[in-house]
Formats: C-alpha cells, sequence, structure tokens
C-alpha cells in the first residue's frame, strides 16, 4: 500500500482514518476466504473412507476429488491496531464496509 491510498484508507471496524489513528503507520490487512465443501464430492469421498476403514486421509490420497473444497470468495480488510488488539471485531461487517470503501475510491478515481 502506496502513503495514498493509506491516507484515504479507514479502518473497516472503528471507520477511522488509518493516519489519524495512533500509532501511525501500524495497521493489519486481514485476508479472508470462504470455502465450501460439494455435498456430492464429500459423500463420495466419506464412502470411500468406509471402504478404508473409517481412514479419511487414505480416502483423500485415493480420491479423485482430492482437494475438493470450493473457494467461494477472497477478500481483505484493513484494521488499525486499536481494533486489532483490543477490540472484539464483527469480521462480515469489516468486509461489507471494506467493499464499500473500495467502491467509493474507484468511484471517485474516475
Ligand atoms: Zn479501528
Amino acid at each position: 500500500m502506496n502513503l495514498q491510498d493509506a491516507l484515504e484508507q479507514k479502518c473497516a471496524h472503528c471507520r477511522k482514518k488509518l493516519i489519524d489513528n495512533p500509532p501511525v503507520g501500524c495497521f493489519y490487512e486481514v485476508q479472508v476466504s470462504q470455502n465450501i465443501f460439494n455435498p456430492q464430492k464429500t459423500s463420495e469421498s466419506l464412502g470411500l473412507a468406509m471402504i478404508f476403514g473409517g481412514n479419511a486421509k487414505m480416502a483423500d490420497v485415493f480420491s479423485p476429488h482430492y482437494g475438493m473444497e470450493t473457494e467461494l470468495s477472497k477478500n481483505s480488510f484493513i484494521l488499525c491496531q486499536d481494533c486489532y488488539m483490543m477490540k472484539d471485531v464483527a469480521i462480515p461487517l469489516c468486509q461489507e464496509y471494506a467493499g464499500k470503501d473500495k467502491e467509493v475510491l474507484e468511484e471517485s478515481k474516475t
């Protein structure tokens, strides 16, 4: 993140500008990815695990669906040090605020 972006960036939780939040220059980027298992592939792998006597690791190795989880979304948001270290943070709300902030920043640049 360059200085111009840091000047415009807000904490996704407290909504304060990063540069106004002491200690200046310390913030955290939290990356969140949402994953889901495909029910049909999961059932097939669990059936294979039963063949191997309940050994899920063996089923994973021999399953045609190895690594079957699917990444639905991946995004990130910024937290100031106070929010990261001292406050209870609701991750879904931070993601929503961060998404709106990105839209506003992109509109202001165009
Ligand atoms: Zn904050």
